[in-house]
C-alpha cells in the first residue's frame, strides 16, 4: 500500500464512530443528522489533506472533539448577543432598540398560543390586525387612524403607492436623502410609481417653490426628515404647518417621513429636541410615518398615523398585505405603546430611554469599578484608563447631537495600531463578544449601553 492508502484507511467509518461512546453525548445534544453531516465534511477534509500533504490532519486522533468543536462554532455563527460598547445606542447593525420586559413577555405569549390577531371576540367575526395598536397610536398622537407595516421604509413606499401612484410628488431638493442601504427617496418614488418633482435648492427651499410646482397632476407635498445629516449656514426649509396652509388651498395632502419620531418630548430629560408625530398631526399633516425601533424603543416596524380617509386607502392597498406586520411585532409594539400611557415610569421601563438618559457621572463610576479588572487582564500590553467621551443616539436620530458619557480606553504600550486591531479582535472572539471602537490611537469601550455588568465581568474573567 502507498502512504496515502495507509492514511486513508485511518479515517474511521461513520458507522463505527457513531457507535463510539464519545459520540453518544454529541448525538444527544445535536441530533443524528447534524452529527453525520459534520462527519461527512470532516472525512472529506481529511482525505483532501492526505492528497495534498500525505498526512492526516492533527485532529484525527480525536474525532468526537473535532465534531463537537465544529458544531459549537457553527451554532455560534448566527445571531449572537454582543456587548454594544460602540457608543451608538440605536445601532442599526446591532439590531437597534432593546425591547422592554413587558414587550418581551407579550411576544413570548403570542408565540406559543393562538391569538385574536384578526378576530374580534365580540362579533365573532374578522377584525383588523392593526386595530388595537392603531387605537393606542391614535390616543398618543391625536391622529384619526393608524397603520403598521414591517418598517418605515415600507411605510414610505406604501404611503406613496396608495396616495400618489401615477401622479407627481413635490419634494424639496434638500430632502432627497439616502437613509442607508438602497433606500433613497428618488428610487422609492420610482418604485411606488410616482413622479418626483424636485423644488428649491440643496440649502434653501421656499414656500413659493412649492406653490409654483403645484398643478392638476400633483398628488401630494412631501417632507422628509433629514435624519442622518445636517446642513448649516445659509439655509431655509418650509415647515409642515406652512405647507399645510398652502396644500389646503388646492385640497392636496401633506405627507411626512419623520424617520425616528419620538412619542415624548425628549428635552424633559435634557436630550436634544426631536420632532414628534403628534406635533405634525396637530399642524394638519395628512400622513406621518416613523420607525418602531428607533427612538420609540419598540420592535422593527413602520408606523403610519394620519387622516382616516388616507389610512383607509393604505389599508386597502395590495402592498399593505405584502408589507404587514406579524403577530409578534404587533404584540411587542402594543406592549411598548402601553408604557407611554404611564410617562412617569417610562424612562425606567423603556431600555432605549433608560440608556439615553444615563448620566456621564453614573457611567464614569461604572467605568472606575471595572477599570482594575480590565487592567488586570490587559494591563501588560495596554494602559487601561477611564476617559470621558460622547455617545451617539444613532439610527439617524439627531445626527449632530452627542451625549456626554464615559469609556474604558486601551492605549497600546508599544504604540502600534496593529496591537489595537488585535485587541479588538480578541474582544470580538470572546464567548460574549465585546464591541468597541478604535479612534485617536486607542480602543474605546463606551459603557453607556452596559447594563449587564456582572455578565461582562464573567466574560472578561474567563
Ligand atoms: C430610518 C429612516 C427610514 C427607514 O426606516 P426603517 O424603519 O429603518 O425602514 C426612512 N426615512 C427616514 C427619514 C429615516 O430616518
Amino acid at each position: 500500500m502507498t502512504t496515502a492508502q495507509t492514511l486513508f484507511s485511518h479515517i474511521p467509518a461513520t458507522s463505527s464512530l457513531l457507535c463510539d461512546a464519545a459520540f453518544q453525548p454529541l448525538l444527544e445534544e445535536f441530533g443524528h443528522s447534524r452529527v453525520v453531516a459534520v462527519l461527512r465534511v470532516l472525512q472529506d477534509e481529511a482525505r483532501a489533506q492526505i492528497k495534498r500533504e500525505d498526512q492526516l490532519p492533527d485532529w484525527c486522533d480525536n474525532w468526537s472533539h473535532k465534531v463537537h468543536d465544529t458544531l459549537t462554532t457553527h451554532s455560534h455563527s448566527t445571531l449572537r448577543p454582543v456587548f454594544n460598547l460602540t457608543g451608538t445606542v440605536l445601532h442599526t447593525n446591532l439590531g437597534r432598540a432593546l425591547l422592554a420586559e413587558e414587550a418581551i413577555a407579550a411576544v413570548s405569549e403570542v408565540m406559543s398560543s393562538a391569538v385574536t390577531l384578526e378576530y374580534s371576540l365580540d362579533a365573532a367575526g374578522r377584525g383588523h390586525r392593526d386595530q388595537t395598536v392603531a387605537a393606542l397610536l391614535c390616543e398618543i398622537t391625536g391622529a384619526e387612524a393608524a397603520c403598521v407595516v414591517n418598517n418605515n421604509a415600507a411605510a414610505v413606499l406604501l404611503m406613496l403607492a396608495a396616495v400618489a401612484e401615477g401622479k407627481e410628488v413635490v419634494v424639496s431638493r434638500g430632502e432627497l436623502v439616502e437613509i442607508g442601504g438602497a433606500f433613497r427617496i428618488p428610487d422609492v418614488m420610482r418604485q411606488a410609481g410616482c413622479q418626483l418633482l424636485e423644488v428649491g435648492t440643496t440649502n434653501r427651499t421656499h414656500l413659493a417653490d412649492y406653490r409654483r410646482a403645484i398643478s392638476d397632476n400633483t398628488a401630494l407635498l412631501m417632507k422628509v426628515h433629514t435624519s442622518n445629516y445636517h446642513i448649516e449656514g445659509f439655509t431655509h426649509a418650509v415647515s409642515e404647518a406652512e405647507l399645510v396652509t398652502l396644500a389646503n388651498e388646492s385640497n392636496i395632502p401633506v405627507v411626512t417621513d419623520l424617520g425616528s419620531g419620538s412619542l415624548v418630548d425628549l428635552t424633559q430629560w435634557g436630550l436634544p429636541p426631536e420632532m414628534m408625530p403628534q406635533q405634525l398631526i396637530a399642524d394638519g399633516v395628512s400622513l406621518v410615518s416613523f420607525s418602531g425601533d428607533k427612538l420609540l424603543g419598540g420592535p422593527q416596524a413602520g408606523i403610519i398615523v394620519g387622516k382616516k380617509s388616507y389610512i383607509d386607502l393604505i389599508q386597502q392597498h395590495p402592498l399593505k398585505r405584502a408589507l404587514r406586520a406579524d403577530k409578534m411585532t404587533l404584540a411587542a409594539l402594543e406592549a411598548t405603546l402601553r408604557l407611554y400611557q404611564h410617562p412617569e415610569t417610562l424612562i425606567k421601563r423603556l431600555p432605549t430611554l433608560r440608556l439615553l438618559t444615563r448620566t456621564a457621572e453614573k457611567i464614569a463610576a461604572q467605568a472606575s469599578r471595572l477599570q482594575p479588572l480590565f487592567a488586570h487582564r490587559f494591563g501588560t500590553q495596554f494602559t487601561v484608563s477611564v476617559d470621558l467621551c460622547l455617545s451617539q443616539i444613532g439610527s439617524g436620530s439627531l445626527p449632530v447631537d452627542r451625549l456626554p458619557s464615559a469609556a474604558l480606553t486601551f492605549q497600546p504600550k508599544d504604540g502600534r495600531g496593529s496591537s489595537l486591531v488585535a485587541l479588538s479582535q480578541t474582544l470580538r472572539e470572546l464567548e460574549y463578544p465585546i464591541l468597541g471602537r478604535i479612534t485617536e490611537g486607542r480602543l474605546w469601550l463606551d459603557l453607556r449601553c452596559l447594563e449587564h455588568e456582572a455578565l461582562l465581568l464573567e466574560t472578561i474573567a474567563l
